[in-house]
């Protein structure tokens, strides 16, 4: 029997698209004196934030997005978070506002994350935002959601009608990206760690979005044949017995292990792609979305609060 593997959605040309997109709207709102900005919070020394931040800001440049980074000592307080907060809810060059999470243990995150402005909430966390998104007004959307969204249209993936399983709820992830769905008219399920026969529930999806946070945990008995799968997961594997479990006996990912003593998995096992119709790679799916999306949000929150009435509307 042979074996028909699933067509790649290749998320890294899908984010070039949008930052391309991005950049070219980016020069028009410059050209009329309106430079979108972005400012992130960067608080304390946390290895992987500082990575995220870099990669942001580098986003920001090659796009003609003007940006700032804010670095507050690991001490910082709540108060002087807010302080700063305010301050660039002040100013008005200043479109974007990114509380790069996590904060230092002393700082309340809620209190930090509540005070940006929702019309500078690129992150699209704010109860605000949240509420335009579940009532269908216009506002900031979370980046990650946003992109798995763009995926699926710009790989004209069909939502309307089809029954969407979305595999977690987090505030960041899997609820915004179920009422997303909602929006495009599917029929949603979204599943949770109390679910009673997962699996089961999983094969009724013609999209399955799985974002849990557990490597490969979603096998072939998740998924209905041909269905379009969405991976979110994004998880390093450094243990050999688990490298062995997803990857044995392919060529690259052995290089790369090899070299690098890692390799990333998403919450999907690589096999699904032998029975799923369509799959986003890891890396190479979600990922790239999330930070095209923030210069996208960075661009709207411009357009939406600085722009011509035209550009409101757009
Ligand atoms: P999270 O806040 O930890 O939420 C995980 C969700 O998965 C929860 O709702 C949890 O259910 C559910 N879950 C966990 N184990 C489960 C199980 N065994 N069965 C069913 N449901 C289970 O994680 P997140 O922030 O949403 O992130 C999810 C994944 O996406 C992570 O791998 C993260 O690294 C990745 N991510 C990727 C990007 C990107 O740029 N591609 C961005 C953000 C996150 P309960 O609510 O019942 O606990």
């Amino acid at each position: 029997m042979t074996t028909t593997m699933a067509t790649v959605l290749d998320g890294s040309k899908i984010a070039a698209q949008i930052r391309s997109e991005v950049a070219a709207q980016a020069a028009k709102l410059t050209g009329a004196g309106l430079r979108p900005g972005l400012a992130v919070i960067l608080a304390g020394n946390n290895a992987a934030s500082e990575i995220y931040v870099r990669n942001k800001v580098k986003a920001s440049e090659q796009m003609g997005v003007y940006s700032e980074k804010l670095t507050p000592p690991d001490s910082v307080s709540t108060e002087e978070l807010l302080r700063m907060v305010e301050e660039l809810n002040r100013r008005d060059e200043i479109d974007g506002i990114l509380v790069q999470l996590p904060l230092p243990a002393q700082v309340d995150s809620k209190k930090v994350l509540l005070a940006v402005a929702p019309e500078k909430d690129v992150d699209g966390t704010h109860p605000t935002n949240v509420g335009y998104l579940s009532t269908q007004r216009p506002g900031l959307v979370p980046c990650t959601p946003a992109g798995v969204i763009e995926i699926l249209k710009r790989s004209q993936m069909p939502i309307e009608g089809r029954h969407a399983v979305v595999i977690g709820r987090s505030d960041l992830v899997g609820k915004p990206v179920a009422m997303l769905l909602l929006n495009n008219n599917a029929t949603v399920t979204v599943c949770h760690s109390k679910t009673r026969d997962l699996p089961a529930v999983a094969r009724r999806g013609d999209i399955l979005v799985a974002a849990m946070g557990r490597p490969g945990f979603v096998t072939r008995d998740f998924v209905r044949p041909v269905a379009t799968v969405i991976d979110v997961g994004i998880n390093k594997i450094t243990d050999r017995g688990e490298f062995d479990k997803f990857f044995a006996g392919n060529p690259a990912r052995e290089k790369s292990f090899a070299e690098k003593g890692s390799t990333l998995v998403g919450d999907v096992d690589p096999r699904v792609a032998e029975i799923a119709g369509a799959i986003t790679p890891v890396p190479g799916g979600v990922g790239p979305l999330t930070i095209a999306m923030l210069m996208a949000n960075t661009v709207k929150a411009c357009k939406m609060r600085r722009g011509t009435s035209h550009d409101r509307r757009g």
